[in-house]
């Protein structure tokens, strides 16, 4: 990245360097999201697109599902920039790094969101809040999601409390000493403020209960997240009518093949129970595409890719969705701004 202390200020030249790498514009001077290799956008891409962008802009800042290590692409994150203020949904690990490669400034970061208690959803959750603190994070973010995070919040809070105040002595800073959370177990109204209406639903992801999908309605464009869910009419009807459905993607046979190989390399899981897990608990692309075309979304992105391996190309990701929804379909890639 450029400059992180000065996140819009991008130098001509950085700008131009960035340009370069770029996937092509289109008129619009937006880059043409299909023509984006790899599975990961640069930041000078990300910074680029958010500068020139007009009105709410969401960014993918990880796209892999599961907590798995040493990918190149990300634990499940994204941050939604509208109106000068941030929205943060999904803390997987690398979020902290991911926010800041956008350019985005910790100062924006409004609200913190939460789908459910997986590692690969919430594990950098308690990272973000002190780093992001001595990085300008202000001290009214509030956080939201299933029980407990307001335990948890507290909890992460006490076990930082001296790291904080080291921090705070030693450079005057007010310390982050706690975070205003409310717990959501039902679905509803989640908040409200001057730039979006949030609610959410709750999904199907056994056994972790609640589990919820989001959906964030903003001035001039609608968000929905389907969180991590096995496939539910649920979710067509929440995002109905929606600009952008993020939805969770499973490629089963290449989930099959990816795990018998994991199991012949001694990772310690059972192919039987692992598999009926993801049966159970997440959703296969076609039904994406189904869902997404019931739901009547403008564009469907998949995302919490599974398995998260390179060797996927965009077009096997997207033909089974694309065989039931007729809209746009973006695969998803870290720092993608969509
Ligand atoms: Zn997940
Ligand atoms: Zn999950």
């Amino acid at each position: 990245m450029n400059d992180p202390a000065s996140p819009f200020g991008l130098s001509r030249r950085g700008l131009l360097a960035g340009l370069a790498a770029a996937p092509a514009l289109a008129a619009s001077g937006e880059p043409v999201l299909a023509q984006a290799a790899g599975p990961r956008w640069t930041p000078q891409q990300a910074q680029a697109a958010l500068k020139d962008a007009k009105g709410t802009k969401l960014v993918l800042l990880g796209t892999a599902a599961g907590p798995v290590p040493g990918r190149t692409r990300e634990m499940t994150s994204h941050v939604m920039l509208s109106n000068g203020a941030a929205y943060v949904l999904d803390c997987g690990m690398g979020v902290t790094n991911q926010y800041a490669r956008t350019g985005i400034p910790f100062s924006a970061l409004k609200s913190i969101f939460i789908t459910h208690h997986h590692a690969d959803h919430n594990i950098e959750y308690g990272p973000l809040l002190i780093v992001g603190w001595i990085q300008g994070l202000p001290l009214g973010v509030r956080a939201f999601g299933p029980p407990p995070l307001r335990q948890m919040t507290d909890d992460f809070l006490r076990a930082y409390r001296q790291t904080v105040e080291f921090w705070a002595e030693d450079l005057k800073m007010t310390p982050l000493t706690s975070v205003g959370v409310q717990e959501i177990s039902a679905p509803g109204v989640v908040m409200q403020d001057d730039n979006v209406k949030v609610s959410a639903i709750l999904v199907e992801h056994p056994p972790v209960k609640p589990a919820l999908a989001y959906r964030f309605d903003f001035k001039d464009r609608s968000i929905a997240f389907s969180g991590d869910t096995a496939p539910l009419e649920a979710v067509a009807v929440m995002a109905k009518g929606a600009d952008v459905l993020v939805h969770e993607t499973m490629y089963l046979e290449a989930v099959e093949t990816y795990i018998k190989d994991q199991i012949a390399k001694g990772r310690p899981v059972k192919f039987e129970p692992f598999m009926a897990h993801m049966k159970a608990d997440h959703t296969p692309i076609e039904d994406i595409g189904r869902i997404a075309q019931k739901a009547g979304v403008k564009t469907l992105v998949l995302s919490h890719l599974t398995p998260a391996i390179d060797s996927i190309s965009d077009d096997t990701w997207r033909a089974p969705a694309a065989k039931h929804f007729k809209g746009e379909i973006i695969v998803g890639k870290d720092l993608m701004v969509v």
